[in-house]
């Protein structure tokens, strides 16, 4: 696998084009401000009256419609929800589009999955940072970058790549590692990660620790500290040093329980509901519940953030943490900019 720093790539390729960023969610924000303070001539395409515009206008942005801003660019980068990019694409960016400009993606989702057909005189690439937008941003104004992906999926101006590979130096990825993929591999490991490890496993072990603590009549506070709080700590000795710097790190007793015991909570049912998860990514069938989820209204998403939020381990949390001051400090996420 190959890994293409700074020295890789050409800024003057993306110094030379005007890229318009649709949306100023969590990636959008990270891009468009990334690239402006790497001198990168930037417009931020928004829907009229939405709360980005207000939020992008006060970060001192160029703001257009989404059809204007696409009509000005060399480079169209589409960081809207993925359920909603199909659409989008359809109705304001593939009518507005310069000829043989450059369509962008930060997931494989809507081309893998057949929810955007791009025209065919354009190129069409990757540059997904593997980080949440929150932290693309706040490691670039550290002076560093987070790691990303690109990939090719249409070139039409035999320069793709190398456009890709600029953009991702631009918001900073260069300074970390970019590594080149396809667009299936990183649309499906992307997928799979945050479903069984990353968002979905880690989420309902935390949850489940928590509750068996709680139901066996221990201090719901004492059983937030053990199965949330701490994570970041064992997280944090994990992503410097791998897991041996983890068991270094950890006492002899907490090393021997977690060869004791880890492998009775994750089984092999665990690992054979793993393997049909990613059946189901591969065949399609988590993208359709996705899209489907999308077009009812999305009454899962609303429902479990409702049920989520009045969970005990998040009205504890929420009272735990605000006698942590320090937790605060510099948070990575501010609601009224991003
Ligand atoms: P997001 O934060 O949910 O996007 C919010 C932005 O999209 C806002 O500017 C919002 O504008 C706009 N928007 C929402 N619905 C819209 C619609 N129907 N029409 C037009 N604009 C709409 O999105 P995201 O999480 O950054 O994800 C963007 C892309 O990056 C996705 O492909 C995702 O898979 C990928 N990605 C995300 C992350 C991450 O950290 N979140 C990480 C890697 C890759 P208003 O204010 O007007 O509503
Ligand atoms: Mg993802």
């Amino acid at each position: 696998m190959h890994v293409y720093y700074d020295k890789d790539a050409d800024l003057a390729l993306i110094r030379a084009r005007r890229v318009a960023v649709i949306g100023y969610g969590s990636q959008g924000h990270a891009h468009a401000l990334n690239l402006r303070d790497s001198g990168i001539d930037v417009v931020v395409g928004l829907r009229e009256g939405g709360d980005s515009w207000r939020k992008a206008t006060v970060a001192g942005l160029q703001v257009a419609t989404m059809a204007e801003a696409a009509a000005q660019a060399d480079i169209v980068m589409l960081l809207i929800p993925d359920e909603t990019i199909g659409r989008v694409y359809r109705e304001s960016v593939a009518p507005a589009m310069r000829a043989g400009a450059a369509l962008g993606f930060a997931h494989g989702f809507s081309i893998h999955y057949g929810q955007v057909v791009p025209r065919e005189d354009l190129d069409v690439i990757m540059i997904a940072p593997k980080a949440p937008g929150h932290t693309v941003r706040s490691t670039y104004a550290q002076g560093g970058g987070v790691p990303a992906l690109v990939a090719v999926a249409q070139d039409r101006s035999g320069m793709a790549r190398d456009i890709a590979l600029a953009y991702a130096s631009a918001i900073g990825c260069g300074r970390s590692g970019v590594i080149e993929t396809d667009f299936r591999e990183e649309t499906e490991t992307d997928l799979f990660g945050e479903q069984a490890v990353l968002c979905g496993g880690t989420v309902e072990l935390v949850k489940a620790g928590f509750d068996t603590l709680v139901e066996a009549g221990y201090a719901p506070e004492m059983a937030y500290f053990e199965c949330l709080h701490e994570l970041k700590l064992i997280v944090d000795l994990i992503y410097e040093g791998g897991i041996g710097t983890m068991n270094y790190g950890i006492s002899n007793n907490a090393e021997f329980g977690e060869y004791l015991t880890g492998p009775r909570i994750v089984t092999e049912l665990t690992r054979a509901a793993m393997r049909e998860v990613l059946q189901g990514i591969q065949s399609g069938d988590y993208a359709r519940q996705f899209i489907l989820e999308s077009q009812a209204g999305a009454p899962t998403l609303q429902s479990r953030r409702r049920l989520t939020a009045a969970h005990p381990i998040e009205t504890v949390g929420a009272r735990l943490r605000a006698m942590m001051p320090w937790i605060g400090q510099g948070a990575l996420v501010d609601r009224e900019r991003n």
